[in-house]
């Protein structure tokens, strides 16, 4: 199983030197089964390179985009994904409602007029919508050989972690973007920790890492982590690897060099992700 990172800035794109380190594109990842299975997590605006590299080599022509949440910095690359304008293609976007907002109209709200001129209902490729039974995952779902389980975080408005199994390699990985660790209650953390363990321990967590240790008491109750929660957490569940990821809009390559070096003190196998970073993830 292959994870490729198309793009993992938080909040809001930056296109400038001195951010092009770890990339400026917003939250998009790619995950390949090695049957050829393709799982899109959130559609930023990494999602333009993910969608370019799939055109170059189609296979089934065929994937599933997994949403954690609708906020703009994980929605805003969909009309830059060229295979919804291809009729060639079909496209499965799913995910649990969050209060009273369905994968379906809230993903067909990001093309509606007047923000782009096509609507959902003009593209050429097949786009079918799957609301995800319940916020939690009460058994696998299965997207070829790969299994895919959820679970609710801390976040202002509800989003999702994501765990992708492919059980023929024993290759795992927990995606767990825009979560508030220190707001989460016990309830939240003990959901998040057992999808973490359950079935086993993940090989692989990613998880919001946006602020530093010392600068998230200023930001209390926007929705999001330190490295040193990831790092908590991956131990507290035996998960071996960390990258940690919606990195701060604000943070340069500097900065996030200093993160990484906080971090490195703090776990030897956590590292920020940087766009265009492709891991071959084994048992
Ligand atoms: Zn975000
Ligand atoms: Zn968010």
């Amino acid at each position: 199983m292959k994870l490729i990172i198309g793009g993992i800035r938080g909040s809001y794109p930056v296109a400038q030197p001195g951010f092009m380190k770890y990339g400026g594109e917003t939250t998009s990842l790619m995950i390949e089964g090695r049957r050829g299975e393709r799982i899109l997590i959130d559609a930023g605006t990494g999602v333009r390179m993910l969608g370019a590299r799939m055109a170059a080599d189609p296979g089934a022509r065929r994937v599933l985009l997994l949403m954690t949440h609708y906020h703009l910095d994980h929605v805003v690359g969909l009309p830059s994904l060229g295979l919804i304008y291809d009729p060639a293609w079909t496209i499965e976007i799913a995910a649990p409602a969050h209060d009273e907002y369905e994968v379906e109209d809230t993903m067909s709200r990001v093309m509606d007029r007047p923000f782009w001129p096509l609507q959902v209902s003009d593209l050429r490729s097949r786009i079918r919508f799957h609301a995800l039974a319940g916020e939690l995952s009460e058994r696998p779902m299965a997207w070829g050989s790969l299994d895919l389980r959820w679970c609710p975080v801390q976040h202002p408005g509800g989003c999702t972690a994501y765990r992708i199994d492919e059980p023929e390699s024993g290759a795992s990985v927990v995606v767990a973007t825009d979560v508030e660790w220190a707001l989460s209650n016990d309830c939240a953390r003990e959901r998040l920790r057992d999808l973490c363990r359950t079935p086993t321990p993940a090989g692989l967590l990613m998880m919001d890492a946006h602020y530093l240790p010392s600068e998230i008491a200023s930001f209390r109750g926007w929705g999001h982590s330190t490295w040193v929660d990831a790092v908590d957490l991956a131990r507290a569940c035996d998960v071996p690897k960390v990258r940690l990821i919606h990195h701060d809009p604000r943070k340069d390559d500097e900065a996030m060099d200093r993160l990484a070096a906080e971090a490195a003190a703090g776990h030897p196998d956590a590292v920020p992700a940087r766009a265009g970073e492709e891991l071959e993830l084994s048992g």
